[in-house]
């Protein structure tokens, strides 16, 4: 493949870093090869097809560390109402035992999940998310659905995590077959390379014994696989661990001795002080769902504080509000108004989470930014904002007042996916009407 010269009007190439103006970079192959001011790139690649990009700012494409792609298909679904006063507990209502369950996990079918990925991945090439680690609730389209899933990320062109959910929630069988679809998954991946790879996951501590959530951990170790699990999104699961097992769910797994393994925990807000220490000791990377939180009433993560601690810390959407940027906007402010600071989570820091922090999360060591050698996976965000852009306000001017509707270029592993706007190569009103009618299904099936 041809080297190409993508020249920006800044290339912001690592967010922890200041944005250079007048700076671009070459690619070939897939990979960065250079990233330089115009005329050094030019005169070092005098061959070379340009993109001139000179109205806008380049930087890394985002990770989406946690997305349920199902999910889109639930979108406006009727919710009924726990009864007054009942939260979420083990005895009465609870969203996933009396809805979520039965109304739209159960009911999944290959066809659905097939839909469902294929909009998925619209909504992520047009916000600019080209990596992204994806957990599969749906027993009753077991064995199989990620390979369903699979073969639609890969025509895509995006980079996925894909795993399956497994839990004992209706029993140990069902519970293995989740286990084995993640391992052969996996296995399948490694064997055949490219864009997309398998992730072990597990529910949470409700919903899996400590022998079935040993078990998750040891098939991912034998595969050399990170393994994922829910943890603690709102009070419900500290509450049910302290009662059953007299420790906290992150000092539970501790004394299970699964943490010093690849582990990706997701949603961490009910987390007390003690348990962030041990997410820190133990490497356990955390993605952080913002706006989901706050659909179900969780609470606020301390990620100031988990930052602080040493825990890293990616974003991702749940499969709710599918759109990063607003999550990256959630992911600043919040903690803001909860610390009532307003230097409690600066713009880049959001960034930061979105890009590497994501990427050093599902386990790549060459992806979030845009350095020499690594996966030329950028993004082109128009620079027409309506006020000065300058190298100390970018970070803010970018979190605050750009949307995916800014996009002018999508790039994943050097090949673009969006340009001026359009996603490349795909029908998406075909791809509208076939999740239409896959959602008609799910909610009246
Ligand atoms: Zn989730």
């Amino acid at each position: 493949m041809p080297n190409t010269l993508v020249l920006g009007q800044m290339l912001w190439a690592d967010t922890t870093q200041p944005p250079q103006p007048g700076w671009g970079v070459a690619v070939a192959d897939g990979r960065v090869l250079a990233a330089a001011p115009h005329d050094d790139l030019r005169a070092r690649f005098p061959g070379a097809a340009v993109v001139d990009a000179g109205g806008c700012v380049i930087t890394p494409s985002l990770v989406n560390a946690h997305h349920h792609m199902y999910g889109g298909l639930a979108h406006g679904i009727p919710i009924p109402a726990p009864p007054p006063g009942d939260n979420e507990t083990a005895e009465g209502w609870s969203f996933l035992s009396d809805f979520w369950w039965p109304r739209v996990e159960d009911r999944l079918t290959h066809d659905l999940i097939a839909a469902a990925t294929d909009w998925a991945c619209l909504e992520m090439v047009r916000s600019g998310v080209t990596t992204f680690y994806d957990c599969l609730e749906a027993p009753n389209a077991l064995p199989g659905c990620l390979d369903m899933e699979a073969q639609v990320v890969r025509r895509w062109g995006l980079r996925g995590a894909l795993s399956f959910e497994a839990t004992e929630r209706a029993g140990t069988a069902i519970g293995e077959l989740g286990l084995q679809e993640n391992a052969t998954f996996i296995d399948e991946c490694q064997a055949r390379g490219g864009l997309v790879n398998g992730m072990m996951c597990l529910h949470t501590t409700f919903t899996c014994s400590a022998a079935f959530i040993r078990r998750a951990f040891a098939l991912a170790d034998a595969r050399g696989a990170i393994t994922h699990m829910h943890l603690s999104e709102s009070a419900y699961e500290p509450a049910y661990c302290l009662a059953r097992f007299g420790a906290r769910p992150v000092a539970y797994y501790e004394q299970l001795g699964v943490l010093d393994a690849p582990t990706l925990a997701s949603q961490c807000v009910q987390v007390d002080a003690a348990e962030v220490d041990i997410l820190a000791r133990r490497g356990v990377h955390v993605s952080h769902q913002p706006i989901s939180n706050c659909e179900v009433g969780g609470g606020f993560a301390p990620v100031p504080e988990m930052l602080a601690a040493g825990v890293n810390v990616a974003l991702g959407t749940d499969g709710y509000v599918n759109n990063l940027f607003e999550v990256m906007r959630a992911a600043a402010l919040i903690p803001r108004a909860r610390l009532q600071d307003p230097g409690a989570m600066p713009a880049h820091i959001a960034w930061t989470m979105a890009t590497q922090n994501g990427a050093r999360a599902l386990g790549f060591a060459d992806l979030g930014t845009l350095a020499p050698g690594h996966q030329a996976d950028l993004l082109l965000i128009a620079a027409d904002l309506p006020t000065p852009l300058t190298v100390s306000n970018l970070a803010d001017q970018l979190l605050l007042w750009r949307d995916p509707a800014h996009l002018r270029g999508v790039m994943c592993a050097g090949r673009w996916l969006l340009r001026d706007g359009k996603v490349l190569g795909v029908d998406e009103e075909a791809i509208r009407a076939r999740v239409q009618q896959a959602a008609q299904t799910l909610w009246h099936s």
